[in-house]
Order: structure tokens, then sequence, then C-alpha cells
């Protein structure tokens, strides 16, 4: 059965889109540690990031580079900061935060955002790529 993420891909569930290619799909984290949390899944849903092939990895790489540095022109931080984890979605993605202290980095601290602001942080990203 589809994950969550596929669908996301797929257009069956809503997502705050902020750029896409042949292999990947980014998109606003639904609960952010900082505006501007985003995710850049493969559209191949594999579980584990070192289970992809060596150029699928390197493409979501480049394709993860690529929006960080729109995501450090759009919103105001100190750095981009780059995790994978994978324990509550087991579809391949890395999580771009917008690090203004440590504290983001920790997914401990949550930010709520109104879908006006989503969209529009979504927007700011997307017109940076
Ligand atoms: P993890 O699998 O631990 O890397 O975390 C999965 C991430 O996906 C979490 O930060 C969630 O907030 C995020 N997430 C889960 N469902 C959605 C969704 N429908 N839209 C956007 N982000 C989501």
């Amino acid at each position: 059965m589809a994950g969550i993420f596929s669908k996301i891909i797929k257009g069956e569930i809503p997502s705050y889109k902020v750029y896409e290619d042949e292999k990947c799909y980014a998109f606003l984290d639904i609960n952010p540690n900082a505006v501007g949390h985003t995710l850049c899944v493969t559209k191949t849903e594999v579980d584990k990031i070192f289970d992809l092939s060596e150029e699928d990895y390197n493409h979501l790489m480049q394709f993860s580079r690529k929006v960080a540095l729109a995501v450090r022109k759009a919103i105001p931080c100190k750095r981009v900061g780059m995790s994978v984890i994978g324990l509550e979605v087991p579809h391949v993605h890395v999580h771009l935060i917008p690090l203004h202290t440590m504290e983001d980095a920790t997914f401990q601290n949550k930010q709520s955002l109104t879908p006006e602001e989503f969209k529009s942080v979504a927007k700011k990203i997307q017109n940076c790529i």
C-alpha cells in the first residue's frame, strides 16, 4: 500500500509544494521545527536512505542542495541544517531546517502556521529556485 508521502507526490493528499523534478519532490513539513522546514522526498518509495542506488542517492543530495539554497535565500536564518531520520515516515526524505539556535535541530519545539502562512512560505522558497 502506498505510504503518505507517495500519496502527497501523486496529489492524493494536499501539500505545500516547493519544487519537484523527475525523481524528487519538495514540500513544507506540516509540523515544522522552524518556519521554512522543508522535506525533500524521493518519488520512489524506498524506506532507508542508504538503500538507495548510488545514482538516486546522489540525485537526492543534488536536489536537496538546490532546494536548501532557495530556503537560505527565502528564509532569514543563521544557516540551513540537514537531517535524515525517517522514524515516523518510512519513505526516504531529507529535512532542510532553517536554523536560528541548536533547539531548531532537536525536533522538540514546533512552530504552528496558518494555511495562509504555509502557502506564503512555500511561494517565497519557490521564487528563489
Ligand atoms: P521522520 O520520519 O521522523 O523523519 O519525520 C517525518 C516528518 O514528516 C515529520 O517532521 C512530520 O511532521 C512530517 N510529515 C508527516 N506527515 C506530513 C504531511 N502530511 N505533510 C507534511 N509533512 C508531514
